[in-house]
């Protein structure tokens, strides 16, 4: 899930019909997915989160904030 799809859930969300488990679960999530974690780099660069392949600071497939280490 990406921050944007959080925000989406979020902005059609009203007071009275929040669900506040499930709220507080995405927002776990995205939060989770701000912590850098280490690009597996063998044999391709691949997210640790979903397994797609990465070439950028984040996972264009799942938004999960990545860490290069020193290669970027
Ligand atoms: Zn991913």
């Amino acid at each position: 899930m990406t921050y944007e799809d959080v925000k989406r859930i979020r902005e059609r969300t009203t007071a009275e019909a929040v669900d506040s488990r499930a709220l507080a679960k995405l927002i776990d999530e995205a939060v989770e997915k701000q912590i850098p974690k280490k690009v597996i780099t063998k044999p391709i660069y691949i997210c640790p989160n979903c397994g797609g392949r990465v070439e950028y600071l984040y996972c264009l497939f799942c938004g999960q904030k990545l860490d290069w280490g020193h290669k970027v």
